[in-house]
C-alpha cells in the first residue's frame, strides 16, 4: 500500500533516527483507528500506548518484532525519555492515544521535550470520543435553527480550569455540551446546567465505552434522572456526556431544513432546480 507518510527531516538532532508520531488511536473500536495512523503502527519500530484506554485491539497490526509497552504506570518523564530513546533507535515510534491526540491527551507536555531533544515529531489526528458517542446515540450535535456550535469541555477536577470556563457560564449558551472526564461529578453537571437556566427535562445522553465492541452502553435520561440513572448502569469511567438541545431531534415531527440542501439554494457544487424566492443565504 503507498501513502504519503514521509518523516520530517527538518530540526532531526544527530541522535535522533526517527521520527515520533502521535497517532489517535479512535474512542476504541479498532476499526476506527484511521488509515495513516495504521500504516504507522505497521511499520513501527516502537509503539507507547494508553494502557486503559486504547483498545488492545489497535496493537493488532504491530509487526512482529516492534517494542511495545504500556504508559500507564509511566510519569510524563518516563514517556518522554522513552520516547527520546526510541527514537534514538528506530525511524518510526508510534504514540498511540485514544480518540484525538489534541484533546485532554498531555501531548504538548510530551512534545516539548521531544523538540528540546531535537527529535521530529508529527501527529495523525484521530477519531475522538464525542465523535463516536454522537455516532452511537444516531445524534446529530448540530441541527438547523437549533444550534450551530459545540462545546468540548469538562467538570474541574484536579486540572483547574480557566477563568470563565466553569461548566454554568458555558452551558448558558444553550449550545451542545460534550463533556469529558465527568462522569463521576454527574451532579455538579445537571447542578451547573440547571444554573444556567436548562430544564430539568432537558434531555441528557452518555455513551459508556462508544465504539468498544460488545461493551457500550447508552443511557438517555434528563437533567433530573440522568445521575440515577448512571448509578444504576455503574458508569464511573470511559464515559462521554452530552447536554444538547438536539437531542432526540430523530424523533421530531417538524425539522428546520438545512439550507445547504434546500432544492432553491445554489451554492458552489450545485445549480439550483427551483428559482431563489426571498431567500438571503450566506455561502456554506
Ligand atoms: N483524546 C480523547 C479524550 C481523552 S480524555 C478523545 O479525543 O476522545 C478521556 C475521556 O474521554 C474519558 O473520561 C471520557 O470522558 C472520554 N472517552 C474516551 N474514550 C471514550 C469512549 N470510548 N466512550 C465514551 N467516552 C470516552
Amino acid at each position: 500500500m503507498q501513502t504519503d507518510i514521509q518523516p520530517v527531516e527538518a530540526g532531526r538532532a544527530a541522535s535522533a533516527r526517527g521520527t515520533v508520531w502521535f497517532v489517535g488511536a479512535g474512542p476504541g473500536d479498532p476499526e476506527l483507528i484511521t488509515v495513516k495512523g495504521r500504516a504507522l503502527v505497521e511499520r513501527a519500530g516502537a509503539i507507547l500506548f494508553a494502557g486503559s484506554l486504547v483498545s488492545e485491539a489497535a496493537m493488532r497490526w504491530a509487526p512482529a518484532g516492534c517494542t511495545v509497552a504500556d504508559s500507564k504506570d509511566m510519569t510524563l518523564e518516563q514517556m518522554s525519555t522513552w520516547l527520546i530513546e526510541q527514537a534514538a533507535r528506530c525511524d518510526t515510534v508510534v504514540r498511540l492515544q485514544t480518540g484525538d491526540p489534541g484533546l485532554y491527551g498531555a501531548l504538548i507536555e510530551l512534545v516539548q521535550p521531544l523538540d528540546a531533544a531535537g527529535v521530529p515529531v508529527q501527529v495523525v489526528p484521530g477519531v475522538s470520543s464525542a465523535m463516536a458517542s454522537a455516532a452511537a446515540a444516531v445524534e446529530s450535535l448540530t441541527l438547523p435553527e437549533v444550534t450551530q456550535t459545540v462545546i468540548f469541555t469538562r467538570m474541574e477536577g484536579r486540572t483547574p480550569m480557566p477563568q470563565g470556563e466553569s461548566l454554568q457560564a458555558l452551558a448558558a449558551h444553550h449550545s451542545t455540551l460534550c463533556i469529558f472526564l465527568s462522569i463521576t461529578l454527574m451532579g455538579q453537571v445537571t447542578a451547573a446546567l440547571t444554573a444556567a437556566g436548562w430544564s430539568p427535562d432537558a434531555p441528557i445522553v452518555v455513551v459508556h465505552k462508544a465504539s468498544w465492541p460488545g461493551e457500550e452502553k447508552i443511557v438517555r435520561g434528563t437533567i433530573s434522572t440522568i445521575q440515577a440513572l448512571c448509578r444504576e448502569a455503574r458508569l464511573v469511567s470511559q464515559s462521554m456526556i452530552i447536554a444538547s438541545p438536539t437531542l432526540g431531534s430523530r424523533q421530531w415531527t417538524t425539522l428546520a431544513k438545512s439550507k445547504l440542501y434546500d432544492a432553491s439554494f445554489t451554492h458552489r457544487f450545485r445549480r439550483a432546480s427551483v428559482p431563489a424566492s426571498n431567500l438571503t443565504l450566506e455561502s456554506p
